[in-house]
């Protein structure tokens, strides 16, 4: 998958061109993108690099890709991790990691480290007690506190659960940039669905905005998956080009699949 990719594959050439819609984020993010790519400016009017941006929202709308363009704008490292990679049976293991990916993170810098399910070590330390998870938590809390801005290693940390997260973690210096991104509206669906259809061939009846039209409620990760399950139906059928028939079966078939895994979904 793209994620394991971007495990070995450290500079990633991902850019805001890869990513559909989500304009004001992009805007919003154009800020940090010139910090990293002109310290020195800030520097000389006292202004210190925001050193964590917290993607908040529900599944599938793209935050790992858009923390890999950043990197990919920056000609960053980019540094992925899991939350719940960090999480063991042994005390300790988790922090040694979370030392380990920064020490990474400011040898190779600039770099975009990349936590994804930050909650699985940052959800509030009252709700149970657990010596291994606040371990983590507090290293992850001393290296962001610890690091000087010279460094130029900015984390992003996803969540689908802004809500329980430790509070420790959202202060000042910290996560201190929230940013929320949720599914896509319908000119954002065509803008992904043209994104993911762009290198396949499409017969005339396909008409993207009409399918834009049809997925309401469906994430930029659901429509990327439409888009190739409509080419393997294709495929399937002998066809050399994609036509409107294939796209609604994608679209149901993705659609049963949405029911089973959550059957409120829609
Ligand atoms: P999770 O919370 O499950 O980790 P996520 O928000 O990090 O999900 P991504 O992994 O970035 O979502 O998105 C999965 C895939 O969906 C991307 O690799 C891309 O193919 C597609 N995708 C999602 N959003 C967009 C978008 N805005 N533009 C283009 N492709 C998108």
């Amino acid at each position: 998958s793209e994620k394991d990719n971007s495990r070995n594959n450290n500079k990633p050439d991902t850019s805001f061109k890869d990513v559909a819609g989500l304009e004001e984020i992009k805007e919003e993010l154009q800020e940090t993108i010139d910090f990293i790519n002109n310290p020195s400016k800030y520097k000389k009017m006292g202004a210190k690099i925001p050193k964590g941006i917290l993607f908040y929202g529900p599944p599938g709308t793209g935050k790992t890709l858009l923390a890999k363009a950043v990197a990919g704008e920056t000609c960053s490292t980019f540094l992925y991790a899991s939350g719940s990679e960090f999480v063991e049976k042994y005390v300790g293991v988790g922090a040694k990691r979370v030392r380990t990916l920064f020490e990474k993170a400011k040898k190779d810098a600039p770099t975009i480290i990349f936590i994804d399910e930050i909650d699985a070590i940052g959800t509030k330390r009252n709700m149970e007690s657990n010596n291994e998870k606040d371990q983590t938590l507090n290293q992850l809390l001393v290296e962001m506190d610890g690091f000087n801005t010279d460094d130029t290693v900015v984390i992003i940390g996803a969540t689908n659960r802004l809500d329980l997260l430790d509070e420790a973690l959202l202060r000042p210096g910290r996560f201190d940039r929230h940013i929320y991104i949720g599914n896509p509206n319908m000119k954002a669906r065509e803008q992904i669905l043209k994104v993911h259809t762009k290198n396949k061939p499409l017969d005339r009846t396909v008409n993207i905005k009409n399918i834009a039209k049809k997925t309401h409620g469906l994430s930029g990760a659901d429509l990327a998956n439409i888009a190739n399950e409509a080419a393997i139906i294709a495929v399937r059928k002998n066809k050399n080009k994609i036509s409107i028939e294939d796209f609604d079966a994608a679209i149901e078939r993705v659609l049963a699949g949405l029911e089973v895994k959550n059957p409120t979904v829609l």
